[in-house]
């Protein structure tokens, strides 16, 4: 039920949770091999830079001496301010050089020569080919660690740095994990957080206006479906709050004005010694019209509220609607005949079976028919209609009398409604007869409404289900 409720509010693309925390993770994932790939880079870099003439510096010039001489060889190889470069003979003597300390003809001591080839980086000894008569090639750079103690510490000064670098990428790359992750998952939850609170506070108008794509997008849309619940019951409460106050206020108003007659007239009676017999049987009429429009109006409440209040436990029957109709008009004819009135009547011969409780439902047609009467009047026709449909039996009940305005249609129903309030004082009506007509159909599973589309008059339609398709 969830998932239709939210597949129509939320048209947008889902992802679950768990597929968004998958794509997080890869993407982590990708970005930690990128930063230790740099820092791995950046160590090799580093360390190239340090030692790389033991690998590759010291064959190229080598090689470039004997293409570009002495000093283009050191030219190429671009080697740092304060190093040289020397050519040396198999007894370790100076023949050529360039930018070196020692002239030509300078010559290594054998123990000066062993500690420059293995205890310094610094120096490098390259021994060029045969066809040179061994000779050597010396290369100075002092830009390299000048013993090992030295190339240690520089060693370790890179491993130093490359692992710095790694864990400040590390904590830069979760950082912007983190802010990815609170965007997709914290965020929500924290939108979640505010709207509820406001919503718990009272403020049922709330809406939490933040798009999800994964779970948490569900539980808005089911937070913000909530609070448009609790603010329409609260709505429909107050409503009906206020209807229960002009309820009362009406009930009252229509039950002062008999009794403040009735007991007007009974002083008066009692006041006047010498009073004539027609006048005196005229106050006692009055007495007793007001008597009975109170009684009527106390029985008619009882009636509403009994119904309403006892729906479920009224009796009801299977009976012939056709049968029952035909019954209660016929016992209307008279009645219409005095009142100058003509009418049509079109009942099906057929039997229209539904659960009913006949008494209920007479008084229902009854107040309609009465009406009719009451407010239509002489030289005006009464029609009633009753229509078998497959699964509805629909009644409908019209005359072309004054009628009711449009605007009033849906609150006609509601109990001391009325239309014209000065003309209502006349008939005598308690304005509870359509709210009880109401009750009776809704008892009955059905529906009842005043057509506004028919303005010759009144024109009411009653939908009643018919046995086995409702209640
Ligand atoms: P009442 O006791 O006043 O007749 P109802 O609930 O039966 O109360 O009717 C409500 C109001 O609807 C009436 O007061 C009247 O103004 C209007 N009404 C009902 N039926 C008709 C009708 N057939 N023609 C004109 N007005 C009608």
């Amino acid at each position: 039920m969830m998932n239709k409720l939210f597949r129509i509010r939320n048209p947008i693309k889902r992802i679950s949770i768990s597929t968004q925390l998958f794509i997080n993770y890869i993407f982590l994932f990708i970005l930690l091999i990128v930063v230790l790939s740099l820092a791995v880079f950046y160590g090799f870099k580093h360390m190239e830079n340090s030692f790389g003439m033991f690998f590759k510096d010291a064959s190229d010039i080598a090689e470039n001496i004997d293409t570009y001489g002495l000093q283009g060889a050191y030219k190429t190889s671009k080697l740092p301010v304060g190093s040289y470069i020397e050519l040396l003979d198999s007894d370790q003597r100076v023949i050529d050089q360039y930018k070196s300390i020692h002239s030509i003809g300078y010559k290594y001591s054998d123990e000066e020569f062993d500690k420059l080839a293995l205890n310094s980086y610094q120096y490098q000894i390259i021994y060029m080919s045969e066809e040179d008569n061994d000779n050597m090639l010396l290369i100075y750079n002092p830009k390299y660690p000048a013993n090992e103690e030295e190339a240690d510490v520089l060693a370790r000064r890179i491993l130093i740095q490359a692992i710095t670098l790694f864990v400040v990428s590390i904590l830069i790359v979760l950082l912007i994990y983190a802010k990815f992750t609170s965007k997709t998952i914290v965020r929500p939850i924290k939108e979640i957080l505010e709207g509820v609170k406001t919503i718990s506070m009272g403020d049922y108008s709330k809406r939490i206006n933040y798009r999800s794509k994964n779970e948490l997008g569900y539980l808005i849309g089911a937070i913000n479906q909530m609070s448009r619940k609790i603010e329409n019951e609260i709505g429909l409460r107050e409503k009906s709050e206020n209807n229960r106050k002009r309820l009362i206020l009406d009930i009252s108003h229509d039950i002062k004005t008999p009794l403040t007659n009735i007991l007007g007239y009974a002083e008066t009676l009692r006041l006047s010694d010498n009073i004539n017999k027609e006048s005196k049987n005229n106050y006692v009429d009055i007495i007793i019209s007001n008597g009975r429009k109170a009684n009527n109006l106390i029985q008619d409440l009882f009636e509403l509220s009994h119904i309403e209040s006892n729906n479920n436990t009224i009796t009801m029957e299977d009976c012939d609607l056709s049968e029952s109709i035909r019954k209660i008009l016929l016992d209307y004819i008279p009645e219409l005949e005095d009142n100058d009135m003509s009418f049509e009547f079109d009942i099906p011969d057929q039997r229209i079976m539904i659960k009913m409780n006949s008494q209920k439902l007479d008084r229902a047609i009854s107040n309609i028919i009465n009406n009719s009467i009451k407010y239509s009047g002489r030289d005006t026709t009464l029609r009633l209609k009753l229509k078998d449909l497959d699964n509805r039996a629909i009644l409908i009940i019209e005359d072309n009398g004054i009628g009711i305005p449009a605007d009033l249609a849906k609150d006609i129903f509601e109990p001391f409604v009325r239309a014209d309030v000065s003309r209502n004082s006349k008939t005598g009506g308690t304005g509870l007869g359509l709210g009880i007509t109401k009750a009776i159909v809704a008892m009955h599973g059905g529906t009842i409404q005043l057509d506004t589309s028919y303005v010759d008059g009144c024109r009411f339609i009653i939908s009643i289900p018919k046995k086995g398709m409702g209640k």
